[in-house]
């Protein structure tokens, strides 16, 4: 059986203690490949390699630092295809999902922040005649950067790129249960002669290697992206020794639809909203708040559209759905589901689990569902439940949808449906959320703040924000004579 390796100091490595995980296959239930189980003695090579290269990587000039990210997106754009089809099989997602998005954007995160550095500048004050401020934003050291599994390539990147080109070394963690597209861009890394040191990947368990990462005295940052519990774990490992953490956590995002609102787009772009990626997206509209005056028109046109949607093998053109990623996450949301129903819901839409038969009769799939019939407070409601299941309630003023909007812990992303100018602006003030969505959803522009408040995070990614976390700034305060 295939066995992904580790890459440390610019080389493919076996786990210095010969473990193993097993890698399955979502579609089909079935182990295709091993995953290095790291432990302390990994990571420790790791942080030594990306230690020793820090020094060489971050005197390299801003334009140097870029060639070599623009070199790493140009290799993800040769090799999309092959790149998709593998995040496809490793994860279950529909495989046209992967090779428009997910592998797309991978390419892209390295390219923007190919670009990016060499448009980053700082700030300098005057403070008066004869005073004058500059700020650098010199490179930290060793960037933990740790991502999930629902979009691998796409976060793992997101982070790599903007600590490298900031002229931080990195050591990385993908999710175990999505590998495959970390190592192969291992393999674009030795492809092109990265410098060794500069980006080092170890695979293994979160309570393990992970654990292992992040309390390791030698990294000077984190940047985690994951569940919301994991986060304060990570807090508490990194807090009190006054390192800088970014933590892009859990969401449970309402989706608002106002009588007036674009109906047929508000409906398009909800089937989106609530499917894609089987659900298994941090920013997916999972409550669904509709205006009584359109509740039941919509929410009819919502099921009916919901029951035609085909979940299928991932790799077939007309799929829209695939497989959940692992056996523990299809039968945590199967869970949900059972909860939702104890609780007093009424299943419109889906509800079950699907056999595919074949060759597909072992693998994960969940029917699209439709909840009504909850109110705001119950667990359902909640909790993140991060898969194909959404729950949908009607409101009367824009006063409810905003209290509905706001009632749980967390707060990443929004999203509001309206005609009305002046109410899309005044209710996106309202909401504690990092990111609104006004007509539309997951339009992304990489320069704009990433990231949530609330239980949903600390901190924010993307464009400069990233290139500020990856830095440290220190003013620098000159008087000269006149
Ligand atoms: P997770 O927290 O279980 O794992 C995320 C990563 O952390 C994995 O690589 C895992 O191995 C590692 N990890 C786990 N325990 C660890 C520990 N004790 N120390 C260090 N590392 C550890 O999350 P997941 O199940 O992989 O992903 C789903 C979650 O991610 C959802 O809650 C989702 O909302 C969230 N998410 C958030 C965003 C965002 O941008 N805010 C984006 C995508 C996913």
């Amino acid at each position: 059986m295939f066995k992904i390796q580790n890459y440390i100091n610019g080389q493919m490595i076996a786990p210095t203690e010969g473990r193993y995980l097993d890698n399955y296959e979502p579609a089909t239930g079935k182990v295709y490949s091993l995953i290095p189980h790291s432990g302390k003695q990994d990571i420790d090579l790791a942080v030594k390699a990306a230690r020793k290269a820090f020094p060489y990587w971050s005197s390299l000039k801003n334009t140097e630092r870029s060639a070599w990210l623009q070199k790493i997106s140009e290799t993800i754009d040769k090799k999309l295809a092959s790149l998709a089809a593998a995040e496809s099989k490793d994860n279950g997602k529909p495989l046209k999902l992967a090779t428009k998005v997910d592998i797309p954007r991978a390419r892209d995160n390295f390219g923007f922040y190919a670009s990016a550095i060499k448009h980053f500048a700082s700030e300098s004050h005057q403070t008066s005649e004869g005073v004058i401020n500059y700020t650098l934003r010199q490179a930290i050291g060793v960037a933990a950067c740790i991502s999930p599994w629902n979009l691998p390539l796409y976060l793992f990147s997101w982070k790599i790129a903007p600590a490298l080109a900031a002229g931080n070394t990195v050591v990385a963690k993908p999710s175990e249960v999505t590998p495959m597209t970390a190592y192969l861009l291992a393999e674009i890394c030795m492809e092109i002669g990265l410098p060794a040191g500069v980006l080092n990947i170890v695979h293994g368990l979160g309570a393990e290697a992970g654990n292992e990462l992040v309390s390791n005295d030698d990294i000077d940052m984190v940047s985690f992206t994951g569940g919301t519990q994991t986060g304060e774990r990570i807090a508490k490992i990194i807090a009190p020794k006054f390192k800088k953490m970014s933590l892009e956590l859990g969401g449970k995002n309402p989706n608002i639809i106002f009588d007036d609102c674009d109906f047929e787009n508000a409906l398009k772009t909800t089937m989106h909203s609530s499917f894609a990626n089987q659900g298994q997206i941090c920013l997916c509209g999972s409550r669904i708040y509709i205006q009584r005056g359109i509740y039941k028109k919509f929410r009819d046109a919502f099921v009916e559209k919901t029951k035609r949607r085909i979940v299928g093998p991932p790799q077939n053109e007309n799929s829209q759905m695939g497989a959940i990623v692992s056996k523990a996450h299809y039968d945590k949301i199967l869970s949900y589901i059972e909860l939702a129903k104890e609780e007093g819901g009424s299943v419109l839409a889906g509800g079950k689990s699907l056999s595919l038969g074949g060759e597909h009769a072992e693998g994960w799939f969940i029917a699209p569902t439709i909840i009504e019939g909850l109110d705001e407070a119950c667990r359902t409601n909640q909790e993140e439940i991060f898969g194909p299941v959404v729950t949908i309630q009607p409101f009367d003023t824009e006063e409810e949808a905003v209290a509905l909007a706001n009632s749980t812990s967390y707060g990443l992303a929004a999203t509001i449906w309206t005609e009305s100018l002046s109410k899309a602006h005044r209710v996106s003030h309202q909401l504690h959320s990092g990111i609104v969505w006004v007509n539309c959803w997951l339009l992304r522009d990489l320069r704009t703040p990433f990231g949530g408040v609330k239980n949903s995070g600390v901190g924010r990614e993307g464009g400069w924000e990233a290139l500020h976390f990856f830095t440290e700034p220190k003013n620098i305060c000159i008087k000269f004579d006149e």
